[in-house]
């Protein structure tokens, strides 16, 4: 191994090391390594930790181990939105490797109860992935990953030689390639030769929006359920493609910490998960507990992490017969810094890393047929419990939007839970199910626990505190009526065949060449799309205000608010050609739109009328940069740039004053942007002659304080706590918060924001505990909280009482919308996009033009 240049390391105190670091201060001396496999230093140029791994060089030498050993091959299972790969190096002995696909496909049976009985454990090798950086910007883990994978293709000896046999190791180095690129320049390139640790210093304070996240600045460990970045969905298909027995998802905290591993806060594990996957959480913990020991480094479980939110990358696994760990090193976020009680540098908390590796594979070794025999039972006791359930079946459907409900389906299929149409049609509750567009998830199947965690609401915990959100019942992010089937005799008959791939919504142009106009509604989930489109080729359109009934020789149908009238005279381009864009508008976007022959309707508005009023194209800008929710603003750009292909132009409050405003008409704010009074006056004279703006979660208090609108919040009600502790004083401020729930609104369906809702009552998610009154003018609430909100998830009574009746969205004056809660959460929430695209789209009718 190459040591010229490098000095050894000094150790301080325990978390301590000098910037030039000696290799021997990571890998392990009880074996000896292979001097045929390039070290992580004379791959990359750099000791591990002296500077900061890109996903390029990571990628590149996982390849290069791959290539020249015969224990490794390379997976990839994705790409990245910009296009980096995503996949893991798969490493067990030669012997192994080469059986790879057999070796697979017999664990794979495990999981089958079917089969699994044929299994021969005691025979059987473990898969055990370990997964680094799903934040981008928490460096260690990636950074360790180039360790553990030298260590197990270089390393020699009896020791390596008996865990390759017996195990099949999956290193996915980077889950968030994006963000950690970001990172990665970042903090090299603002890092001195000389190491300054002082926390003041320019290397810590990574620029917004920080390489947490991806692309589009997701957090893609809260994704995982929600399957709405290219990264997870990849990643899930390949955790169900190894099905691995333990999986690692190691992580950063802040600074002054020290190192956490799992098992988590007890009381907040997720009930549907089985208590044993927290035995033997617990029983790995003792290798963790052994391996940190031996190198000095503090440590602490059971505290402050937990695994309810069965979306995030350690509990994903728990719910599906795997062991999910999460580690997390205090975070250096540089390259050495001063922490109190000493300094804090990479290449330690690279070190905690890689030896918690090093500790879940001698776990995985001693505990193979432990684990084995415990992800088979996971599936065999599923079925048993489904047998004892008293639900036997979800049956769902939405009969307007096949937009929504084929994304709903997708999500469904890819945790592979087995969905089937329905065989007849049934009315439950009021509601019809018609066979033609109603599904049946079947409780009796593999997937029988995850499934009543996305179906089944809650609002009963045995804690108050959560780490992420409390509910996540996606039928209602998804707004499709469902609902469960519990006599057995009501389901005689009606499992369909089995749907192996999401149904396509086609969308198609019901016209003749000559019509005299073209009519589509508003209810398919991309028609924000398919008007864009046509908008941005200069056809006019224009938008019912009313309902009307058509009636003619080819068509007699009843059309509701928000149908989009194009006159097939008086455009731009001629008839065939305006039909030939009808006809590819309506493909790509599902979308059916009708041709009439006459203007004038028997019930309703006639074509003609001032009830249509004309629409201009949106031209969107959105503030983002300091003082903004990266968040908010990268789900309303990803939505509108992946799903409706619409710009929006983003701009920093700094540039503002310098752009002309007039080139847009819709001006979007999800935080505090630091605009000057001379900008905020910019704005009101830009929205008293047209623009419209659209104030999102954390920018309505922004709009409130510049005067812009006059918003009344419910004051928060007190403390109900008289003799508290003063240990409990944080667990009692917590008690209050809504960390993320579903609650039930009410829509007046005439109005221009709820254009496309055919049902007035809509489920919301809501987080916070803000309650906004309605406004004084009743045309001014067009969605309001009900009598009784709740639908799912924790809120305590007195917030519910708060909370009903008040504004989930209103307008103040002129093209003023308020949107108080997240209509696009982490991109699952299809049932109010549509609110969403309507202020965007729709906007423009509410209140006087100038
Ligand atoms: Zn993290």
């Amino acid at each position: 191994m190459k040591k010229t240049l490098l000095v050894l390391a000094v150790l301080l105190t325990a978390n301590v090391v000098d910037a030039q670091i000696d290799p021997d201060y990571f890998l392990p001396k009880d074996i000896t390594y292979n001097k045929e496999i390039a070290t992580p230093e004379q791959f990359t140029g750099y000791e591990t930790g002296e500077w900061h791994i890109t996903p390029d060089k990571l990628y590149y030498y996982m390849l290069e181990l791959a290539r020249v050993s015969d224990r490794a091959i390379w997976e990839e299972y994705g790409r990245s939105y910009e296009a980096r790969p995503l996949g893991q190096l798969i490493i067990s002995s030669p012997e192994n490797i080469k059986n790879i696909e057999q070796l697979r496909q017999q664990h794979l049976q495990l999981c089958d109860p079917s089969k699994s009985d044929n299994s021969d454990i005691n025979n059987m090798p473990i898969f055990i992935k370990l997964g680094y950086g799903v934040h981008g910007n928490e460096a260690s883990g990636p950074n360790s990953s180039v360790l553990t994978a030298y260590y197990l293709i270089a390393g020699e000896g009896k020791k390596i030689d008996e865990l390759l046999k017996n195990t099949v190791i999956l290193i996915d180095p980077s889950l968030n390639p994006d963000g950690m690129q970001r990172y990665s320049t970042w903090v090299n390139s603002t890092r001195s030769l000389n190491n300054n640790p002082d926390p003041n210093s320019w290397e810590f304070r990574e620029p917004w929006p920080g390489g947490r996240t991806n692309h589009y600045w997701f957090d893609l460990n809260r994704d995982y359920i929600m399957l709405q970045q290219p990264e997870s969905v990849g990643r899930v298909a390949s955790f169900y493609r190894w099905r691995p027995n333990i999986v690692t998802d190691h992580h950063e905290m802040g600074a002054n910490s020290t190192f956490f591993f799992q098992p988590g806060v007890q009381s907040r594990n997720n009930p549907l998960t089985p208590s044993e996957n927290q035995y033997l959480t617990a029983e790995i913990g003792r290798y963790h507990e052994k391996y940190l020991d031996a190198i000095g480094s503090l440590y602490y479980t059971e505290e402050g992490f937990d695994d309810f939110y069965v979306g995030k990358g350690s509990s994903y696994p728990d719910i599906h017969g795997s062991v999910g760990i999460l580690f997390e090193q205090a975070g250096v976020k540089g390259h050495l810094k001063e922490i109190p009680g000493g300094l804090l540098s990479f290449p330690f908390a690279i070190r905690n890393q890689f030896t918690v590796a090093l500790s879940t594979l001698e776990a995985g070794l001693n505990m193979r047929v432990k684990l084995l025999e415990s992800q088979k039972n996971f599936y065999k006791e599923a079925l048993n419990e489904a047998d004892k359930y008293p639900v036997k079946a979800y049956i769902f459907t939405e009969p307007a939007d096949n937009g929504r409900l084929n994304a709903f389906i997708k999500n469904l299929l890819e945790h592979q839970i087995k969905v089937y149409r329905s065989a007849r049609s049934i009315v439950k509750n009021g509601v019809e199910y018609k066979a033609a567009n109603s599904y049946i998830v079947p409780l009796k199947q593999n997937e029988y626990r995850f499934i009543r965690s996305l179906f089944e609401p809650v609002k009963d915990f045995t804690d108050s505190i959560f780490y992420d959100i409390s509910t996540w019942i996606l039928p209602l992010s998804f707004n499709i009526s469902y609902t469960e089937i519990n006599v057995i005799k009501e389901m005689a008959g009606l499992t369909g065949e089995e749907i192996l791939q999401p149904p396509l919504a086609e969308g198609k142009l019901i016209a003749s060449e000559n019509a005299y106009a073209y009519l589509f509604e508003w209810n398919e989930y991309l028609t924000p799309r398919a008007l864009y489109e046509l908008q941005d080729a200069g056809i006019i359109t224009r938008v019912a205000t009313d309902k009307f009934t058509c009636d003619d020789a080819n068509l007699k149908k009843e059309f509701s608010y928000g149908t989009i009238l194009i006159p097939a005279y008086g455009q731009n381009i001629s008839r065939s050609e305006l039909f030939k864009l009808l006809q590819y508008v309506a493909g790509d976007c599902g979308v059916t739109i009708y041709g009439v022959n006459t203007g004038l309707t028997p019930k309703g508005i006639d074509l003609g009328s001032n009830g249509f009023s004309v629409l201009q194209k949106p031209s969107v800008i959105m503030f983002v940069g300091d003082g903004i929710s990266s968040s908010d603003a990268g789900e309303i750009w990803n939505i509108f740039d992946t799903r409706f292909h619409i710009p929006v132009t983003m701009i920093t409050a700094s540039r503002f004053e310098n752009i002309d405003l007039s080139k847009y008409n819709v001006l979007i704010i999800t935080g505090s942007p630091a605009v000057s009074s001379a900008g905020i006056d910019i704005i009101k004279r830009w929205n008293h002659n047209g623009g419209t703006i659209i104030a999102y979660e954390d920018g309505n208090e922004w709009l409130s304080k510049n005067k812009l609108a006059d918003i009344e919040y419910v004051p928060a009600s007190p403390s109900k706590v008289k003799n508290g502790v003063y240990l409990n004083r944080l667990a009692d401020s917590q008690v209050k918060l809504i960390p993320g729930s579903i609650f039930e609104t009410k829509l007046d369906l005439t109005h221009p924001l709820c254009y496309g809702y055919n049902s007035d009552i809509l489920p919301v998610f809501k987080s916070g505990a803000s309650a906004i009154r309605k406004d004084a003018n009743v045309y001014n609430n067009p969605i309001t909280y009900t009598s009784a909100p709740l639908l799912s998830g924790y809120c305590t009574m007195e917030n519910i009482d708060r909370i009903k009746g008040t504004s989930f969205v209103s307008v103040h004056g002129s093209r003023i919308i308020s949107i108080y809660d997240n209509t696009n959460f982490r991109a699952i929430w299809y049932g109010t996009n549509k609110v969403f695209m309507n202020a965007v789209f729709f906007g423009q009718l509410l209140g006087s033009r100038q």
